[in-house]
Order: structure tokens, then C-alpha cells, then sequence
């Protein structure tokens, strides 16, 4: 293992940005794909929480705790769960954290799986969903605006999520594609006329339901966006900005700032080099919030089967588990 301390991302190989060229020249420019309206108006949309009268104390507050809830169930959930299978919880929890993923509106478990293994199998290389070898905007969010031949195909490739869609509620999913946007409306609304309900003890009827707009603007949309971004930036800022503390054969990099929103995640050349690890925190500075609470799951006996890092599994065999597809590194 080759330790390296870079501030500064290396240029890509010229046949590599070449290749990631050719790649994004496939993007039919004014094709998008049909989530990018729902992108653009969700950004749209968001904006409204800033009208004066929706600026209150008690929706930042509230904002800043369903960030801090809601954004497990991609870290947690979609990520470490599902997607590198790092830890196992009862299906009853398992369901629990799928269900704050889904009210995050990053697609069906399926999906998001899919796409994660791709790009932790073809990092960097074209075939990687996201990488910024392409373009920096091209890995935060143009991938997911626009169609590029070959990308829709990979989002239902049995190689990459078959033992997601052998679960019958992951599968019912991707039978009924509109199912995982029908539930983060349904939570919106009951959001919506929970907050009403209370605003209701000291307002009109008119103006309840109205401040219930302004709660469902900063705790679903604003939050929506903002878990959006954040968890985009783990795709762009760390495979272009950061340090490095192993040698791996794609450009992730470490961000202290990613990791800071994103519960960890931004530690992402360490999660590259050991992707089936629970953890990703190699340094003693490196604070890991994901995995803090995996370890509370663990102490409480909800979670078993915990990945440790690669230097305290050696000699045992490596999991076997969906993350072989990672490439090798390190
Ligand atoms: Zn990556
Ligand atoms: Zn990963």
C-alpha cells in the first residue's frame, strides 16, 4: 500500500479524459431524462421557503433535524446497507432506513444500488455513471439530466442489484416505477396535514394550512434538495478536491467538507480503497457519523455481521458479498 498526502487531484491520463470525452459526446443535448424536470422544479420550488414569512425559528430548526434524520437513510441505508452490504439489521430496520432513503427522492433501492456499484466497478473509467474526468457539472448533476446512450440500461443490470430485487419490496419498485414518488408525496402530504393540524390550535383554518406550506417547504423540499446536493458533491468535490491516503486506481480523494454534510461519506479515497468497510475513517481525525451510529446499532444488537476495515481482517477470507465487483485497489 502506497501512502500519498496530495491537496491537489493529478490530471487524468490524456487516453483517459479522452476516453471520458467520447463518453459525455454520447449525450444528446437537448434529450433529458425524464427525472430532470422534477430536478429542476424541486429547485424551483425550494426557493419558496424563503419568502419572509416562512423564515422562522421552528423551520430552520426542524430543517436542520430532518437533514441530520433523513440523510441516514442514503448513508446508512442506500450506502452502507444495501449497496455494500457492510453491516446486517432486521428487515424491520432494514425497511426503516429504505423508507427515509425513499423520502429523499434518490430513485429505487435498485437503482441507486445499481448505479453505486457501477462506478465503484468502472471508477473513472467511461463506464462510470459520474466521474468528473468527464466534466465537474457532468458528475454532480448533468448525469442525472441528461441521457447518455447505454445509461438506462445499466439501472435494471441484474449483475449489479440482483440480490436487491430478490427482496419482494425492492421488486415491487421496479414493477411500478412511480411507486417510490407516490411515497415521498404521501410523506410530504401527511408532513403537510400533521403541520397543519398543530397550527390549527391558534390559527384560522386558512392560515394553518398555509404555514403547513411554508413547515413542508423548509422539512421536505429545502431538505430534499439540500440531502440532493450533498450527497452529489460525494461524486464530484471527492473525485476532484481532497487528500489521499491510499493509492487507489481512480481519483477519490478525501474532503473534509463533504464529509462534514454528509455523514461521513466524504472520506471517500479511504471508502474506495476499502468499499466493503463499515467504516471509512482511517485517520484518528477523521470523524466517521455513519459509522458512530452503526456502532450504536452494533451495541445495541441490532446490527451484526459489522465489516471491520481491511487491516483487522486480515488473514480472514474478504466478505463475500456484492462489493467484489469493487475494483482492486490498494
Ligand atoms: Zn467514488
Ligand atoms: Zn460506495
Amino acid at each position: 500500500m502506497t501512502h500519498t498526502d496530495q491537496s491537489v487531484a493529478p490530471a487524468a491520463s490524456p487516453e483517459a479524459e479522452s476516453q471520458a470525452r467520447d463518453a459525455v459526446s454520447e449525450v444528446e443535448p437537448y434529450e433529458f431524462t425524464e427525472i430532470a424536470m422534477p430536478i429542476i422544479a424541486m429547485h424551483v420550488l425550494a426557493l419558496f421557503a424563503f419568502i419572509p414569512e416562512f423564515i422562522t425559528g421552528t423551520n430552520v430548526l426542524l430543517l436542520m433535524i430532518s437533514l441530520v434524520v433523513f440523510s441516514n437513510g442514503i448513508t446508512l441505508g442506500y450506502h452502507r446497507l444495501l449497496t455494500h452490504k457492510s453491516l446486517r439489521v432486521p428487515k424491520w430496520l432494514e425497511y426503516g432506513y429504505v423508507g427515509l432513503a425513499l423520502c429523499c427522492l434518490q430513485e429505487s433501492p435498485a437503482k441507486w444500488v445499481s448505479t453505486h456499484r457501477r462506478h465503484h466497478s468502472h471508477s473513472d473509467e467511461p463506464d462510470d455513471p459520474h466521474s468528473p474526468t468527464a466534466s465537474f457539472w457532468w458528475s454532480h448533476v448533468g448525469w442525472l439530466l441528461w441521457k447518455r446512450k447505454g445509461q438506462h440500461e445499466f439501472r435494471t443490470d441484474d449483475r449489479y442489484c440482483a440480490d436487491i430485487i430478490a427482496d419482494p419490496f425492492y421488486a415491487l419498485m421496479e414493477k411500478y416505477p412511480d411507486l417510490p414518488a407516490g411515497i415521498y408525496i404521501l410523506h410530504a402530504g401527511v408532513i403537510w396535514l400533521l403541520a397543519s393540524a398543530l397550527f390549527l390550535v391558534d390559527n384560522s383554518f386558512v392560515s394553518a394550512v398555509w404555514q403547513g406550506a411554508g413547515l413542508v417547504l423548509w422539512c421536505v423540499v429545502l431538505r430534499t434538495v439540500m440531502i440532493w446536493h450533498f450527497s452529489w458533491s460525494v461524486n464530484s468535490l471527492t473525485h476532484c478536491f481532497g487528500y489521499q491516503n491510499h493509492k487507489t486506481s481512480d481519483q477519490s480523494r478525501n474532503n473534509w467538507l463533504v464529509a462534514i454534510v454528509s455523514n461521513g461519506e466524504g472520506w471517500h479515497n479511504n471508502h474506495h480503497h476499502d468499499p466493503a468497510s463499515a467504516s471509512v475513517q482511517h485517520k484518528w481525525w477523521e470523524f466517521d457519523a455513519t459509522y458512530l451510529q452503526i456502532r450504536v446499532l452494533k451495541r445495541l444488537g441490532l446490527a451484526t455481521h459489522v465489516i471491520e476495515p481491511r487491516q483487522f481482517r486480515k488473514g480472514s477470507v474478504e466478505p463475500d458479498n456484492p462489493s467484489r465487483l469493487n475494483k482492486q485497489t490498494g
